[in-house]
C-alpha cells in the first residue's frame, strides 16, 4: 500500500519497467495549469475571488478606468 500523500488525485501513476525487468509504479505530479492574465499574459500568482479573475491587478485597474470613462 502506498503512503497517503500518493493517493492524491493530483498525482499520476506510471508503470515503469526497470532494467531488471521488474514493473514498478512511479508517482508523478500532474502538470498544473499556470494561470495567466488574459490581457498582458503575465503569470497570476494569487487566487482571488472577484469579478474579472482572469486579469492581473494592474490590468484590472486599467479596465475599471476604461469602463468608467
Ligand atoms: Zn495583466
Amino acid at each position: 500500500m502506498v503512503r497517503g500523500a500518493y493517493k492524491s488525485r493530483s498525482k499520476v501513476r506510471k508503470r515503469i519497467r526497470t532494467p531488471g525487468g521488474r514493473l514498478v509504479v512511479h508517482y508523478k505530479n500532474k502538470n498544473k495549469q499556470i494561470r495567466r492574465c488574459a490581457k498582458c499574459k503575465k503569470i497570476i500568482k494569487q487566487r482571488v475571488s472577484r469579478p474579472m479573475q482572469e486579469l492581473c491587478p494592474k490590468c484590472l485597474k486599467e479596465q475599471i478606468k476604461l469602463s468608467v470613462r
